[in-house]
């Protein structure tokens, strides 16, 4: 494989990539940082760097920002959290917008962000290799194009994983898949319950993905079962008057976490009753322990607790396997279905692509060190959007990896002025 080597500012890699038509391989050198993902974080970082005079280069395997809530959402997903606990730094949400802002509108806001700050991802690039070479002392960054067939390798000192938590859909394997005639897909997949008019869904999992998509074909007539396999923390949205979050924010500043636990599950008493009685236990630590300590985010109900106290959502245990048209649960109840809908979550990707021990666990592709010591590693080597956080978390990586890099950036520019100097 030959490469021809080319120095060049990180935006005009971008223009190359458009006009060059078929190609063959090629190495580019990228004076600043490459940020691989251009969901929110990898917008994020790039526009802290922005402010700071260093350029950097986004690569994007799909064809647009944000390709999670572009491509894999259901059309009425809004921000679960209030917007000001949502917005990346430097640019606030417009006043107009509701409090909880609409799928369509934060998409509206990534585009502007983008606009503002003037980021434009290369698209399209979708990393399948990284790792660093102790020889020359830069990161090797390696990118297949999907849509010409060229393969291109970036040289740069600074690699920032923006790829995020979502990356993949985990899709569990259950005896019988094969076999059952219905149509099986992921939330991702999953818009509206239009085409489900009538029928008999089953909804696997029970995050706040699952509890909305059940309460979506609800409200499309649709006959959901939702299935619940372990315990879950199901809290109301708002509690006097405030959003839980805030609120829960508020209250850790005076009160230790339990507390506040003990707080949020006896307003969850009060407002939504014993949601044990339709089937949703309570695991034994507080919601936000629990989130502490295992990232499992409690779901924030937004009406499908109401529809599975009126008996419009059944609860059902367990699969234990799927037949032609039904399934079998592991209490031993069979029952018909046309469709199956799997609200099981998303895995990080970052094991596939990016070689090193370091900073990401090979296990789960996440920082191996907990928050907030998971956004740095060795070599230049940065993680934003992984503090299992949300949005919060992405914004306050995006700010210390900035910091951390613009100071590398500015001896960098000293020593190249120094250089100079002495060599005229
Ligand atoms: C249904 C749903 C609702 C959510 N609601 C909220 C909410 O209300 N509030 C909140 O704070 N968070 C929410 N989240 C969490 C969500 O993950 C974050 O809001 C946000 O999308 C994270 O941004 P990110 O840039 O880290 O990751 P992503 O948005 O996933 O972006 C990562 C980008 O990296 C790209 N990529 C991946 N692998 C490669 C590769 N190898 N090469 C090149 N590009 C690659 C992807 O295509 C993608 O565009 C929600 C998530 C889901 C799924």
């Amino acid at each position: 494989m030959e490469f021809r080597s080319e120095e060049i500012e990180g935006k005009r890699i971008h223009d190359l990539f458009v006009h060059q038509g078929k190609m063959n391989n090629r190495r580019l050198w990228v004076p600043g940082p490459v940020i691989v993902g251009a969901g929110p974080s990898g917008l994020a970082v790039a526009a802290c760097l922005k402010e700071k005079g260093v350029p950097s280069l986004i690569l994007e395997r799909s064809n647009c920002i944000a390709s999670l809530w572009q491509l894999k959402t259901y059309n009425r997903l809004r921000l679960h959290l209030p917007k000001s606990f949502c917005e990346l730094p430097f640019l606030p949400f417009p006043n107009d917008f509701p409090t909880y802002p609409t799928k369509q509108h934060f998409i509206t806001y990534l585009e502007s962000y983008a606009k503002h700050f003037d980021l434009e991802p290369a698209f399209n690039q979708e990393v399948v290799a990284a790792e660093f070479d102790k020889e020359c002392g830069f990161w090797r960054v390696r990118s297949k194009g999907l849509k010409v067939m060229e393969e291109i390798e970036y040289v740069c000192q600074w690699l920032i994983v923006a790829t995020g938590e979502n990356a993949e859909e985990v899709v569990p394997g259950f005896e019988g898949m094969d076999e059952f005639l219905g149509p099986i897909i992921h939330t991702s997949a999953y818009r509206s319950g239009d085409c489900f008019q009538g029928k008999s869904v089953l909804v696997v999992g029970c995050g706040n993905s699952g509890m909305e998509v059940s309460l979506d074909l609800c409200n499309h007539n649709a006959h959901p079962s939702l299935v619940v396999r372990d315990s879950v923390h199901v809290l109301p949205q708002e509690m006097m008057g405030r959003s839980t979050f805030g609120l829960s924010m508020q209250l850790l500043k005076w009160l230790p976490v339990q507390v506040v636990d003990q707080i949020l599950l006896l307003m969850s008493r009060i407002m939504l009753g014993n949601t044990a009685r339709f089937g949703l236990t309570r695991p034994k630590i507080g919601p936000l322990e629990l989130k502490n300590i295992t990232g499992k985010t409690p779901v924030l109900d937004v009406g499908t607790l109401a529809r599975i106290r009126s008996g419009n959502i059944k609860v059902v245990r367990g699969i234990k396997r799927l037949m032609r048209n039904a399934v079998e649960f592991v209490d031993g109840m069979v029952e018909n279905f046309d469709a199956i809908i799997l609200a099981t979550g998303y895995k990080s990707n970052v094991p596939t692509w990016l070689k090193e021990n370091d900073l990401f666990s090979a296990k789960d592709g996440f920082p191996s060190r907990p928050f907030p010591d998971g956004w740095k590693g060795q070599n230049g080597l940065y993680a934003v959007g992984f503090t299992k956080r949300g949005l919060l978390g992405t914004s306050l990586d995006a700010r210390r990896i900035s910091d951390d890099i613009e100071k590398q950036w500015k001896v960098k520019a000293v020593q190249f002025t120094a250089t100079s100097r002495t060599s005229h």
